[in-house]
Order: C-alpha cells, then sequence, then structure tokens
C-alpha cells in the first residue's frame, strides 16, 4: 500500500441517469446534499450499446453547467469508432477532461461487439484521438471480472489499460478489504504507478444488493449475508448494520492508506452522507 500513500485522497460520487422528470428533480436534491463536501467530482454511468447516450449526455452537461467536475463513464462495446468520437467530442467541447472508460456489457439482443472489444482499445483510442487531453479512469477487480479467464489473465488486462494510458483506476465495490491490498500490492509489484481507488457500495436493500453481487461478481461475505438475511424485510436494521460495516470498510482503506473513495450512491445521498459524516471526511 506504500504507493498509494502519495496521492492525495480524492473522493468522488457516481451517480446514473435519471429516466423521468420526477427522477431529474430527485438527482438535482441528490447533487445539491452531496456537493456539500465538495467531492473531486461526480461520475455518471453510460448504458453499454449508447443506450442511455442522451441520457447522459445531458445529466453531465447539467452537471458541468452547475460548475461541479463532472466525470462522464463511457462503454465502448456495441460502439462504432464514430460514435465514440462524436461524444468524446461534445465533452472536449464542453470543458469535460475526465472520462471513466469502460468496456461495459452487452445489452439482450445486442449480438455485435462493435469496433471495440476491450476497455484497453477505448484507452488507447482516447489517447490516439486527443493526447493527453483526458485524465482517464478505468475499472479495476480486486475480486476479479467475472468473465476472467484466471486471476493472472485478468490482471494483465487491467494493467494493459494502464500501459495504453489510463491515468487511475477505480475498484469494483467489495467488502473484503483484503482483495483490495492484495491487488494494489500486484500493481506495485507490477511498476503501475497509478492511484487504485476502492469504490464504495452503501448497504440498502439485502435483495438488490444479492442481484447486483452475483452480476458482477463482488463477494458478500458470509457473515455479512447471514446478518443482512436475518433482518428480513426490518430495512431501518439492514441499513444500520450495513452502515456500521461499510464504515468499518472505509476506515480500514483510508488508514492503509487508500488513495480516496468512489461512492456508489445510487442516486441517492442519504446512505453515502451518512458514512461521510461517520468518517468525518471533511477532516481529511
Ligand atoms: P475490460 O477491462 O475490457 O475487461 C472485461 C473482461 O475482458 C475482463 O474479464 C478482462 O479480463 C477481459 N479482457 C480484457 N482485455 C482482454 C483481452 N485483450 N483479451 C482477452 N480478455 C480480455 N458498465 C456500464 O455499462 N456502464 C457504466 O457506466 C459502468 N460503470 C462502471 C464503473 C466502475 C468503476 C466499474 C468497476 C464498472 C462499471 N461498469 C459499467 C461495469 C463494466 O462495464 C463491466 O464490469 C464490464 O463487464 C467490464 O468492463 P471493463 O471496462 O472492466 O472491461
Amino acid at each position: 500500500m506504500e504507493s498509494q500513500k502519495k496521492f492525495p485522497p480524492a473522493f468522488s460520487f457516481e451517480l446514473f441517469p435519471p429516466q423521468t422528470p420526477e427522477g431529474v428533480e430527485k438527482l438535482r436534491l441528490t447533487r445539491q446534499q452531496l456537493a456539500r463536501f465538495n467531492p473531486k467530482f461526480f461520475s455518471v454511468t453510460f448504458g453499454a450499446g449508447g443506450s442511455t447516450r442522451e441520457r447522459t449526455l445531458e445529466t453531465v452537461l447539467e452537471i458541468q453547467t452547475e460548475g461541479h467536475v463532472v466525470a462522464p463513464h463511457l462503454s465502448c462495446i456495441g460502439s462504432t469508432q464514430q460514435n465514440i468520437r462524436a461524444i468524446l467530442e461534445k465533452y472536449y467541447e464542453a470543458g469535460i477532461r475526465h472520462i471513466v472508460a469502460l468496456r461495459g456489457d452487452l445489452p439482450s439482443g445486442m449480438a455485435q461487439a462493435g469496433e471495440f472489444r476491450y476497455a484497453s482499445e477505448l484507452v488507447a483510442f482516447i489517447r490516439q484521438e486527443y493526447g493527453s487531453s483526458f485524465h482517464i479512469e478505468v475499472a479495476a477487480y480486486p475480486e476479479y471480472h467475472p468473465q476472467a479467464r484466471s486471476a493472472q489473465a485478468d490482471f494483465d488486462n487491467f494493467k494493459r489499460k494502464i500501459e495504453m494510458g489510463a491515468s487511475s483506476a477505480i475498484t469494483q465495490y467489495f467488502y473484503n478489504a483484503d482483495a483490495y491490498f492484495h491487488f494494489v500490492e500486484l500493481c506495485e509489484a507490477a511498476g503501475l504507478n497509478i492511484p487504485v481507488v476502492p469504490g464504495i457500495m452503501p448497504i440498502n436493500k439485502f435483495s438488490q444488493l444479492v442481484r447486483f453481487s452475483d452480476t458482477c461478481g463482488a463477494e458478500i461475505p458470509r457473515w455479512i449475508r447471514k446478518k443482512l438475511e436475518g433482518y428480513g424485510d426490518d430495512s431501518e436494521s439492514i441499513q444500520a448494520f450495513g452502515l456500521d460495516v461499510v464504515t468499518g470498510l472505509c476506515e480500514q482503506l483510508l488508514q492503509a492508506g487508500a488513495p480516496g473513495l468512489h461512492f456508489y450512491t445510487l442516486n441517492s445521498a442519504n446512505l453515502t452522507s451518512a458514512i461521510w459524516q461517520r468518517l468525518n471526511l471533511h477532516a481529511r
């Protein structure tokens, strides 16, 4: 973890583009609440295959107009170079200089991968077209990506994204700090000199967490799963226990030198704000 200590801690909040006018209003409120914490940036997700293209663009440009730093996600699977170039051009013209570059997952029913197969190809494309204009974040998987052929192959693929020019990484969420510490040690041993910021998923609803985790390959440790299961429909107890677990995890990560935290807010300020206040992040 030594290499991570030299990066100043950066805290960021992930949002997704809302689908309805009520969702847009709610997100404005969420943003107002979270903006008080002065995050390094807000990021906005992007549906692979361009499914949220317009909504992501609108949300990103609105946040930029509000005067916050915003990092749009860009997933390349199912896209052409022309499409990706057009989106990047819009962001560049709007003064955006921070991108989260991803492969994404092909939406069901979309058979063609398009002109990009992996996130490393998107990173290479952005660097080829825009040089060093953008700060490029990529995804990292301390518990390994569910489609990876092996742990080593997945790490080699991660390394390729950095070699192609990624500036920093945000991890998939995890509840087992050792997986993150091990991943950072691998980065150090491979000479990868970039911040690897832990992605933090507050615990809200048990069924939702299980669904997300099954899809993305994040492990819910047995003791946490058992406790959450035991609460049944008692959402107050689930959230209270979740806050204890996640705050403890963040504390452990920061104490060990993690270069910040990236919160998967799911467009709600409550749990993220509670964790922030418990950690007293203002003071860090
Ligand atoms: P890659 O880095 O391309 O890796 C995908 C898989 O391919 C891995 O198993 C890897 O080992 C393998 N691989 C990579 N290169 C090669 C190669 N050359 N040969 C063989 N195998 C290879 N999804 C969205 O759709 N929209 C979002 O906004 C979004 N935001 C995210 C933000 C974060 C911080 C994270 C962690 C994930 C996000 N995702 C998002 C999910 C992500 O798109 C999926 O996890 C997706 O399955 C992989 O994307 P990637 O960029 O990690 O892909």
